[in-house]
């Protein structure tokens, strides 16, 4: 174990960590600072009572009741993290280290936000109405679990990646499921048309009915209204339109957050505020990589990141945050993977026949790649995460031919 001295002079060792959010990002906070031998308190407030618990699974095994649950494998007493569930923090005092919860203040020296993310709700109270769920946490996916099991028609609102798993697991379940999309196309907020184009033909070949330019104008018992007055009968309405940065609580706190509510973080993940940093679906962060600042709502951001903080907290040179983003999703009988940011790319080069069952997609800048979206193919995925990570640049012509690998594409 090392003991090593902070920016502030304070061994660190003797320094006391409070990280509020149990969640992936929380708890690997918790876990990376032990891994990187910081021998002082470490605190992991979480406001749900479970045992903290990873969500990819709820859309999928534990949607369909193929998992009873998805506990992270964690031993925190032998880790010596003191785990306090149920208990929700209501507020941040910078000036005296402390935070706010029902049961009382907590003091702390060093603070990681890590709260996440919160789906947001249909508007106009409709998100309210009684057989409108949300699929955010094991309470909602435990309450979605009978609506499969009973073949209930089902309407998903928004056709993005929780969406379009949930769609899969209703399908794969017997149930008659519709999606209604507000916009032209799946994934519009996520992928540029082209590609989106044959991914929104995988609903109807899993048996599932997609509705774009579609939007909800209301929600009647057992039937969801749209705004061309078309009734869809609905024995269950799951709301999937995106999630918002968990940061109310830091209100009038002095953290700056930014246009999504999201806690601007520094390239070292420290935030506005002395001794208080933010990480995973709660925060954003600039990428020098990509010249430009990033928030990232998927898992891998939220296992890599808390490296970075736990090594700013133990450490003493400062650690830089500057990953290739990556996230996965499993729809329609496809693993689908991206890696990287597409954003500001000037070359499109597809590898496979988008129709048929496995493909991906390469996007270059200046010659090198810069993304990857891989649908069945792992390889590519791999190979791809590897490129962007080196920057070699690529010839598009090798880059084109799906039956030699990518990395044979190095100019
Ligand atoms: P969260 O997981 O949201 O955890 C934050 C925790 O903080 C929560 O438990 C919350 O209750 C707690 N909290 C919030 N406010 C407070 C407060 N004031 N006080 C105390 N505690 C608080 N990503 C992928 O890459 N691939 C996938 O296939 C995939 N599938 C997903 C499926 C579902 C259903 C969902 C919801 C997400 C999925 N994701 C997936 C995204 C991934 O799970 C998230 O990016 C990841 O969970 C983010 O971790 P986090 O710890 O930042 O936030």
């Amino acid at each position: 174990m090392s003991e090593q001295r902070s920016g502030s002079g304070a061994p660190s060792g003797q320094r006391n960590v409070v990280i509020v959010g149990a969640g992936m990002a929380g708890v690997q906070t918790a876990v990376a600072l032990r891994e990187q031998g910081f021998t002082g308190a470490v605190t992991l407030l979480g406001a749900e009572p479970h045992q903290p618990y990873d969500r990819p699974p709820l859309s999928k095994a534990v949607l369909l009741g193929k998992a009873e649950g998805s506990a992270f494998d964690v031993d925190f007493e032998a880790l010596g993290v003191s785990l306090e569930l149920g208990r929700e923090v209501t507020g941040l005092r910078p000036g005296d280290h402390e935070l706010d919860t029902a049961e009382g203040p907590v003091p702390y020296d060093v603070l990681v936000v890590a709260t996440g993310a919160e789906p947001v709700q249909l508007p106009g109270g409709a998100g309210a109405a009684p057989g409108v769920h949300l699929l955010r946490t094991l309470d909602d996916a435990e309450l979605l679990r009978p609506v499969l099991a009973e073949q209930h028609d089902v309407v998903v609102v928004g056709a993005g990646w929780i969406g379009a798993e949930f769609a899969t697991a209703a399908r794969e379940a017997g149930c008659r499921v519709t999606v209604v999309e507000a916009a032209e196309r799946p994934l519009a907020g996520a992928l540029p048309a082209e590609i989106a184009a044959p991914m929104a033909t995988w609903y109807a070949d899993a048996g599932a009915q997609l509705r774009t330019h579609a939007r909800v104008q209301r929600i009647e018992p057992g039937v969801v209204v749209l705004d061309d007055g078309t009734r869809l009968p609905a024995g269950a309405v799951v709301v999937g339109i995106g999630a918002r940065p968990a940061t109310r609580w830091l209100a009038g706190s002095g953290i700056e957050l930014g246009a999504h509510r999201e806690v601007l973080a520094d390239e070292g993940l420290r935030t506005s505020v002395p001794d208080v940093y933010a990480v995973g679906d709660c925060s954003s962060f600039p990428s020098g990589r990509y010249g430009q600042r990033l928030m990232v709502h998927h898992w891998d951001n939220a296992l890599q990141g808390p490296r970075t903080v736990a090594a700013n907290i133990v450490g003493v040179t400062p650690a830089v945050y500057d990953p290739v983003p990556y996230f996965w999703s499993e729809q329609f009988g496809r693993f689908v993977q991206y890696a990287g940011h597409h954003e500001g790319a000037d070359a499109t080069v597809w590898r496979g026949d988008p129709a048929g069952a496995a493909w991906s997609v390469c996007w270059l800048r200046d010659g090198a790649l810069v993304a990857v979206l891989a649908v069945g193919k792992p390889r590519d995925l791999a190979q791809g995460r590897k490129l962007i990570q080196s920057g070699a640049p690529l010839d598009p012509r090798l880059l084109a031919d799906p039956a030699r690998p990518l990395k044979s594409a190095v100019a």
